[in-house]
């Protein structure tokens, strides 16, 4: 993500609706209500392991109601009398388990849902949940710069979730822990178009009504699962390695746009040589006839307002691909991980053609400015600091000293490394630290410590 008002702006992020659930008496083989992530304790759900979620939705734009089913092939971790779903709002009309009716009861996000035979641990089970309503965002006052989840605005849809949304629009296990491939299958009139991630395998024109098929053959968490639905065109381009670049942009500025996005397959090849090829199918971005203060690089199809089309927004939420979203954090309080990576990609392939000593120039007048204001360290951020300058300039500044003190190949051969190793899965500030250690053949972790750790921003190496 970049957010246009980023600096300075402090964020509290508080999901109002995140409450302890006791379990039921008598329930030993209850899942957990959370994954007991460090600032959302009750985002997720354990005692089992998504592999496929399927969502079957009709969306009627104009009302803004959407109608469907959300089937959830998971595999239990441990015996299971109930289990959670993550589900805000909309209406549950009917829950199956395995094709039998289950029983279930809401608590604020928390969907709870017995199945009529208890689990086994390594059952692979299929969940099927029919719901109706009109979604609403989470509008968490503390958030201002974003509304999670799913927005319908003069008629135009758009989701984006990071980090809580995603439970606004379709049951899930709602952490990026537990990644998990996609059908998404979703109805809507003509001329309506469907944007979503993955690749579009299929159109079904039925009378007035289209159905859009895109399947997500990848593991995504998620936060990152999107849906764009509106008057769009679709814009191809040819990347590298046969990764189709498709963009989807408003019609009417299809044209400005083109042109504005029309190095993305360029920039898809430089991160492939530096990072390791492109972990998806198909790559665009999909931009909204209106601005949103934001960009979310949402999985293969990056969401832009018409006040983010920029070259340095593109790169970064290009190279989330690879460092967020194919490397996902482990917990919320790691988004430097997301952020530092993707700022200083970003960096990275302005640096081809500007050059490194003004890379560097740059980089020494963020760290001066960032000592003077005191900026905090970037590591184990609390819900407030998630999208602070923080975890993008001084995580970006993470690397560039991690850059200075082992040198340019070595630093290239840490970031291959680090994603060779995670990619498709999730990853810490301990497994980087080890991983710059173990490449670079000595112990950084004193070093690497400080630049992630310290409240002081480190002496910058000579
Ligand atoms: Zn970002």
């Amino acid at each position: 993500m970049i957010r246009r008002l980023l600096l300075l702006t402090l964020v509290l992020l508080l999901l109002a609706a995140c409450r302890p659930i006791s379990a039921e008496p008598g329930s030993r083989a209850a899942g957990a209500p959370g994954l007991g992530d460090p600032n959302f304790a009750f985002l997720g759900n354990g005692g089992y392991d998504v592999e496929h979620y399927t969502l079957d939705l009709a969306v009627d734009v104009q009302e803004n109601v959407i109608t469907g089913t959300t089937t959830i092939r998971a595999t239990a971790t441990q015996p299971l009398s109930s289990f959670n779903l993550d589900l805000l709002g909309l209406t549950v009309d009917s829950i199956s388990v395995d094709s039998m009716p289950a029983g279930f009861s809401r608590r604020a996000h928390e969907l709870t849902i017995s199945p009529q035979e208890q689990l086994s641990a390594g059952d692979m089970f299929t969940t099927l949940v029919s719901y109706s309503g009109t979604p609403q965002p989470l509008t968490d006052p503390d958030l201002a710069f974003i509304a999670q989840g799913w927005n319908n605005q003069d008629g135009t849809i758009f989701v984006v979730s990071e980090p809580g949304g995603a439970m606004t629009w379709y049951p899930s296990n709602n952490h990026p822990l537990d990644k998990a491939s996609y059908t998404m299958r979703v109805t809507v009139d003509a001329p309506n178009v469907v944007a979503a991630n993955g690749v579009l395998v299929e159109t079904i024109a039925d009378s007035d009504q289209v159905t859009y098929v895109w399947e997500m053959a990848q593991p995504m968490a998620t936060y990152l699962a999107t849906l764009a639905i509106g008057d769009f065109v679709r814009v191809e381009g040819p990347g590298p390695d046969g990764t189709l670049i498709r963009h989807y942009f408003p019609r009417d500025m299809a044209e400005s746009l083109t042109a504005a996005f029309a190095n993305t397959g360029e920039m898809v090849d430089f991160y492939s040589d530096l990072i390791g090829p492109y972990p998806f199918d198909e790559y665009g971005v999909v931009v909204m006839p209106f601005p949103l203060g934001f960009a979310l690089e949402t999985q293969t199809l990056s969401v832009f307002g018409t006040d983010m089309t920029m070259e340095g927004v593109n790169a970064h939420e290009l190279a989330h691909q690879w460092f967020g979203n194919d490397v996902s954090p482990a917990a919320w309080n790691e988004t430097w991980l997301n952020e530092g990576f993707a700022s200083y990609l970003q960096k990275l392939w302005s640096e081809e053609e500007l050059g490194s000593e003004l890379l560097d120039d740059g980089m020494r007048q963020y760290y001066e400015a960032m000592r003077q204001m005191e900026i905090p360290a970037p590591g184990n951020v609390a819900e407030g600091d998630m999208f602070s300058m923080a975890v993008y300039e001084r995580g970006a500044w993470v690397l560039h000293a991690l850059r200075l003190e082992i040198g340019d190949d070595l630093f290239r051969q840490v970031l291959r490394t680090y994603y060779d190793r995670f990619k498709g899965s999730n990853a810490t500030t301990a497994d980087f630290i080890a991983v710059a250690s173990e490449v670079s053949g000595r112990d950084l972790t004193d070093f690497l410590s400080g630049w992630i750790y310290s409240a002081e921003m480190p002496a910058i190496p000579e």
